[in-house]
């Protein structure tokens, strides 16, 4: 069986393959093929993902498209088919000045992946915006629609973090007529102070892709796939015993827990620009590893786990990977691949 290379569709560029390879233009494309009896994995603008080995099972590449719109007394909606870019999407909606959208501006990736880790930025979910996820269950072959609770959206999680077997086919948002723009994030907030111009959801976006293109590598010059590690949890008593510690150590309150900024935690460690093979820590933010240099997968894992250990052995606090690590045919974990090839 000839492998599929999926090297240019993962944007750490790692080298990696699948046994089995469909592109998805038409749903009956996949309709024709389900009940699926083998192992799968779907695929959107591959920003996500971590192959660690050769995908043994077969790749289901999201590439629909189409946006339908209509509204009522209050609400704008629209129903966008998941292999749409999301960036792309955003700036649709910014640019006829449907606010909503404008704070996920540059995110890379597809619309049908922008539910899976429920993304946000600059004080803004998918979640707060997204009415209904309309899926097929690949084990059955069913039709789902998915309700916004439904969806089970939490901090980079949702339903279909938790179950794999959904092939997300459109997305749709629900967006306020009467816009209220979100500004509380730092860069945003001295922005809007400073703003002469009347502020609009074209201005946000384009203020959030200055920001983000300021202090986040293009992965088409350095691939990488953003944020890592997820920012991690902590009870107050933790928090507080750290913030005695570590007095200038940023924290939010996320209910009765307290969330940590993981970029900071590994800056302070002083590993901007540590390198392992041809993997390092970005040498302007240190949440996010590049591959700087034809890099394998083992250096990643290796430089992920060396961070996991350092930042454990300093603040007590376990690092978890944002990204999906794909190993041994499905998804799998460092801690798993670490303990497999002695990495
Ligand atoms: C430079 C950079 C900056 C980033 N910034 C942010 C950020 O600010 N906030 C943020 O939240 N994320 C960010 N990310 C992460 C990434 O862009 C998002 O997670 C994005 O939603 C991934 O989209 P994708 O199409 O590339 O998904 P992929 O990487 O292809 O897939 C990611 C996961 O979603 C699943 N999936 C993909 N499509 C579907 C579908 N149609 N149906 C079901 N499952 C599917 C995959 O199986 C996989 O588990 C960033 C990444 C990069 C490279």
């Amino acid at each position: 069986m000839a492998l599929t290379s999926l090297q240019t569709l993962n944007t750490f560029a790692l080298a990696a393959s699948a046994d089995d390879y469909l592109a998805i233009s038409e749903l009956s494309q996949l309709k024709e093929r389900l009940p699926l009896q083998q192992s799968f994995l779907v695929l959107g603008g591959g920003s996500n993902m971590l192959f660690c080995q050769p995908y043994q099972g077969l790749v289901l590449h999201n590439q629909l498209l189409g946006i339908e719109h209509w509204q009522d007394e209050n609400h704008y909606y629209f129903k966008v088919a998941g292999g749409e870019n999301w960036h792309e999407f955003v700036m649709y909606c910014a640019e006829r000045e449907i606010g909503g959208l404008e704070n996920l501006a540059l995110i890379p990736g597809s619309v049908g992946a922008a539910p899976v880790q429920n993304i946000g930025a600059y004080g803004v979910e998918l979640a707060d915006i997204c009415q209904q996820v309309m899926a097929i269950d690949l084990l059955t072959g069913e039709e789902v629609i998915f309700s916004h609770q439904a969806c089970q959206f939490a901090y980079r999680e949702s339903v279909f973090k938790a179950k794999r077997h959904y092939f997300i086919h459109h997305v749709v948002f629900k967006l306020p007529k009467a816009w209220t723009p979100i500004l509380d994030y730092g860069e945003l907030k001295a922005w809007a102070k400073d703003c002469d111009s009347e502020i609009s959801p074209l201005s946000v976006a384009n203020e959030v892709i200055a920001v983000r293109n300021n202090k986040l590598p293009d992965p088409a010059e350095l691939p990488n796939v953003g944020s890592f590690f997820k920012n991690p949890v902590v009870s107050k008593p933790q928090a507080m015993a750290l913030l005695s510690e570590y007095p200038q150590m940023p924290q939010y309150d996320v209910g009765d827990e307290v969330k940590l900024a993981a970029g900071w935690l590994i800056d302070q460690l002083g590993l901007k620009g540590y390198q392992i093979g041809g993997a390092s820590v970005h040498q302007r933010q240190a949440l996010v590893l590049v591959n700087t240099d034809n890099a394998t997968s083992q250096d990643v894992v290796s430089l992920a786990t060396y961070i996991i250990e350092r930042v454990l052995a300093t603040y007590g606090v376990e690092l978890e990977p944002e990204v999906n690590v794909i190993a041994n045919g499905g998804y799998s974990s460092l801690a798993q691949l670490v303990e497999e090839q002695h990495v």
